[in-house]
């Protein structure tokens, strides 16, 4: 079998996603500025997109910014909000410990120039601190940058509640919607949301597309310098193809996301109740408030590397929260932040299913987690001594 599970990461193109897509590709390939028709029609279905993508969030299409990405998306927000703040002396930011590094790593560029920031911890299911947010929030503080979903343990948060007190306290709040956007319902009016960034390849448009929602009295600044594109905050000649091909993916997420939803959460059920008889091993996150294919376990006494590998043997698609493809041995910072040890956060694995998926593929997964897991245990030093009582089971 082979099985998909890594949607967090990135998803299939869907057909209606292509489909939007070629005509872009092939006649009507002109650029929007030009003022001849092939350009024009161009411009027409950017726009169109831009209605679209409007819509599916609650928003105007004058607040939408087409960009290449969420993380794009994350970084104009967070660098507009601190650069107005910076001219009325603000440079207070109020964010938490479980972001996403394109949040994460702008924050941290703002410290070097002079900004604070304030992480928040979270509750062990991977929830904000509501109460400690609003004391958090002082005088000079520009902006407060919570994500509406988590990217590794699929946590929502409660971003309505916290918009409320931004509003109340008259700070700006963004949310990094990347994995909520075409997943859950978001309405930016209702949720008081002020800044938004969405990704298309986080619900089956193309990668290197995104767009940043910004309240119309929200003052961008732009990243990128050059034509006046996107009403000057954001040059470079647009995406139209990929801009077309997110609005139809969006729509169709949309339009499916309540039976998508069904589906999903109940097969998502069936996979954490099958892993969860595996001993030593918990589930991540909050078992209710999170999105409906996620599913994030630690298995006690395994390295979540060999899993994957073993996994990929067997044809499942998964991804694990230690970072070690990346040069580092450090554990995820999102499992450390719920509290778990290193040793357990190592042995850790997210498989986020796709629409597709079948109960069948859930049982498939299920009996080769198990197995692995078994296996592994089998081989590791650090199972023989938690076995023989030399060190004591955390899980
Ligand atoms: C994927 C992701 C991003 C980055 O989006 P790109 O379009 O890949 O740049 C940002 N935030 C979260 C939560 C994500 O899951």
């Amino acid at each position: 079998m082979n099985i998909y599970a890594d949607n967090a990461a990135t998803t299939k193109m869907s057909r209606t996603a292509i489909d939007a897509m070629l005509p872009f590709l092939e006649d009507n390939f002109g650029n929007p500025s030009s003022l001849y028709s092939v350009g024009q029609r161009a411009k027409e279905a950017l726009e169109q997109a831009r209605a679209t993508v409007a819509r599916a969030i609650g928003a105007d299409a004058r607040e939408i910014i087409f960009t290449s990405g969420g993380s794009e998306a994350d970084n104009q927000a967070i660098l507009s909000a601190a650069a107005t703040g910076e001219k009325k002396g603000k440079r207070h930011i109020v964010s938490d410990a479980i972001e996403h590094h394109a949040v994460l790593h702008t924050l941290e560029k703002l410290e070097n120039n002079g900004f604070e920031v304030t992480y928040l911890p979270v509750h062990e299911n991977g929830i904000v601190r509501v109460d400690e947010l609003e004391a958090a929030i002082r005088e000079d503080t520009c902006l407060v940058t919570v994500m509406f979903a988590n990217n590794e343990i699929g946590t929502l948060q409660p971003v309505r509640e916290i918009g409320a007190i931004c509003r109340r306290r008259s700070v700006l709040f963004h949310t990094d919607a990347v994995q909520a956007v075409g997943h859950v319902p978001i309405d930016v009016g209702a949720n008081n949301i002020d800044m938004l960034s969405a990704s298309a390849h986080k619900f089956h448009g193309p990668k290197g597309v995104g767009f940043l929602y910004a309240k119309r009295s929200v003052k961008l600044s732009n990243l990128i310098e050059g034509g006046a594109q996107e009403r000057g905050l954001r040059a470079g000649t647009e995406n139209v193809a990929g801009i077309a091909a997110m609005a139809a993916a969006l729509d169709e997420a949309v339009a499916d996301m309540d039976a998508n939803a069904k589906k999903l959460t109940t097969l998502r059920e069936r996979l954490i109740r099958g892993l969860a008889q595996i001993p030593h091993s918990a589930l991540n996150g909050d078992a209710e408030k999170r999105l409906p294919g996620n599913v994030s376990f630690c298995f006690e006494g395994i390295e979540g590397e060999s899993l994957l590998l073993l996994l990929d043997d067997k044809g499942i698609c998964a991804s694990s929260g230690s970072a070690c493809t990346s040069g580092s041995l450090d554990p995820s910072h999102v499992l450390l932040a719920i509290g778990r040890v290193h040793d357990v956060a190592h042995g850790s694995l997210r498989l986020t299913l796709g629409e597709d998926a079948t109960e069948d593929q859930i049982d498939y997964i299920t009996e080769s987690v198990k197995e692995v897991v078994g296996t592994l245990r089998n081989f590791s030093p650090v199972w023989r001594d938690l076995l023989a009582g030399k060190t004591s089971f955390i899980l």
